[in-house]
């Protein structure tokens, strides 16, 4: 990967890292908790399935600048997609980031500005632990958030 690209993938992180979209709690739906003790990262998603759509998603937490780009660029791109296309994309999330270095990389669109991840291991869990707890909060099925 070239210099330019890096810096451009990394200017998207600290991008989403200020300013994380779909940032709110949903008072309505399912959610699920986070935690990643390796590096402190918190992290709640929510969602609403509608008809097997996941017709809203949002997050809070706080973490490092890894955790919280990745939950935004999940958030966006998990929205509006099927819980089956949502799942797909985690594993191919899951590959890219733990695939040597040197492997060439699938087009997973904005979620490549993480594939640097796979360069230090110790990152991998900040990247995926958005989508761990995505897949958890779908898992909830039948849980009713209260907002008590
Ligand atoms: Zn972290």
């Amino acid at each position: 990967m070239n210099t330019e690209l890096e810096d451009l993938y990394q200017e998207v992180i600290l991008d989403h890292n200020r300013r994380p979209r779909n940032f709110r709690a949903l008072n309505a739906g399912q959610k699920a908790e986070g935690f990643n003790p390796l590096c402190g990262d918190r992290i709640t998603v929510y969602l609403t399935i509608d008809n097997g759509v996941i017709a809203d998603v949002a997050f809070q937490g706080s973490g490092c600048a890894i955790s919280k780009a990745s939950a935004s660029l999940m958030t966006e791109s998990v929205k509006g997609k099927t819980v089956a296309e949502a799942q797909t994309l985690f594993e191919r999330f899951q590959q890219m980031i733990t695939a040597p270095a040197e492997a060439p990389i699938d087009n997973l669109g904005k979620l490549m500005v993480l594939a640097g991840v796979r360069q230090f291991p110790v990152r991998v869990k900040c990247a995926s632990l958005a989508w761990h707890t995505l897949r958890a909060a779908v898992d909830a099925r039948g849980d009713v958030v209260s907002t008590e």
